[in-house]
C-alpha cells in the first residue's frame, strides 16, 4: 500500500514537472514572438522640442507607431535659416531683385525659355541651411559645383523636357507632408542620400555654385519646392499643392532606410 502511494506520488510529481516545463516553453516562445514584434515598432515622438525615433525601422515586417504629438509637430514648417520666418515671410525678408527672384519669373538657357522654379534668398555666403520641417529624408545630393538638373523649357512654342540647368551643389529633402525642398548653389553639402534629418540638422552652407556664377547675381540660396508628383510650385502657395500623407512618406521611403535610434 505504502509502495503504491509512493509510486502514485512519483508519477504525479513527474507529470507536474513535465506540465510546468511545457508551460515555460510555450510562454518563452510567446515572449520571444512578442519581443520581436515590439522591436519592429518605430515610434515617432515629439519630446522637448525635437523629433525622436525609437527602435530601428530596418525590419522585414515593420510596424510604425506615430504619436499624435509627432503628427502635430512634423507638419510645422520653418525657415531654412532657423530665423523664425515662415515661407511667406522669407520672401519679404530675403528677396533682392523682385522681378527675377520670384517663382515663375522668366529665364533663358541657351535657346530655351523656361521659368524660375524656385525663389532666390539672399543671405551671406556660407550661411548654414536646415530642413524646412522637423523631420525629413534626404533624397538627392550633389557635391559637384557644375551639377546639372534637366528641366522643362520652350523653343518657340515647342516644349522640351531636357533643358540642362546648372544648379551646382544641391540637397533635396522629402518631408512627411509629401513635399520636397531643393536647395541649390550651395558651397558645402553635409548630408548623404537616405539620411534622416531633423529640423536642427545643418544640411549644407549657402554659396556660389552652378549658373549663379554667370548670372551677375551675388551668392544666394535657390529654394525650390516640389509636390508629390515632382512638379515645382510657388513656396508662397504652399497650401495648395497636391499633398500626400504621413503614411505615404513612411510606406514609400522610410522603410527602405536604416535609421539610428535616438
Ligand atoms: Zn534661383
Amino acid at each position: 500500500m505504502k509502495n503504491n502511494t509512493s509510486k502514485i506520488m512519483l508519477i504525479l510529481n513527474i507529470s507536474i514537472f513535465v506540465l510546468l516545463l511545457t508551460i515555460i516553453f510555450l510562454q518563452t516562445a510567446k515572449i520571444n514572438a512578442l519581443t520581436e514584434r515590439l522591436e519592429a515598432i518605430t515610434i515617432f515622438d515629439w519630446i522637448e522640442g525635437t523629433i525622436s525615433l525609437k527602435n530601428a525601422l530596418n525590419h522585414s515586417t515593420p510596424l510604425t507607431a506615430v504619436t499624435p504629438e509627432f503628427i502635430d509637430h512634423s507638419f510645422l514648417h520653418h525657415s531654412p535659416f532657423l530665423d523664425g520666418y515662415d515661407l511667406k515671410e522669407l520672401k519679404e525678408k530675403y528677396l533682392k531683385y523682385r522681378n527675377t527672384d520670384l517663382y515663375g519669373s522668366g529665364r533663358r538657357t541657351g535657346n530655351f525659355r523656361r521659368i524660375h522654379e524656385g525663389i532666390d534668398l539672399y543671405v551671406p555666403e556660407d550661411t548654414p541651411v536646415y530642413p524646412l520641417f522637423p523631420i525629413g529624408l534626404v533624397t538627392a545630393v550633389s557635391h559637384d559645383p557644375d551639377h546639372v538638373i534637366y528641366t522643362t523649357g520652350l523653343v518657340g512654342n515647342t516644349r522640351v523636357d531636357s533643358v540642362a540647368v546648372e544648379y551646382g551643389k544641391i540637397v533635396r529633402i522629402l518631408y512627411p507632408e509629401g513635399i520636397e525642398s531643393l536647395y541649390a548653389h550651395l558651397n558645402e553639402v553635409y548630408v548623404e542620400i537616405g539620411e534622416l534629418v531633423t529640423g536642427d540638422t545643418v544640411v549644407g552652407l549657402t554659396g556660389y555654385t552652378g549658373n549663379i556664377r554667370n548670372s551677375g547675381k551675388p551668392s544666394h540660396l535657390h529654394l525650390e519646392l516640389h509636390d508629390c508628383s515632382s512638379e515645382s510650385f510657388d513656396p508662397e502657395t504652399r497650401m495648395h499643392y497636391q499633398f500626400a500623407s504621413l503614411r505615404h512618406f513612411i510606406d514609400n521611403y522610410l522603410d527602405n532606410y536604416e535609421t539610428s535610434s535616438e
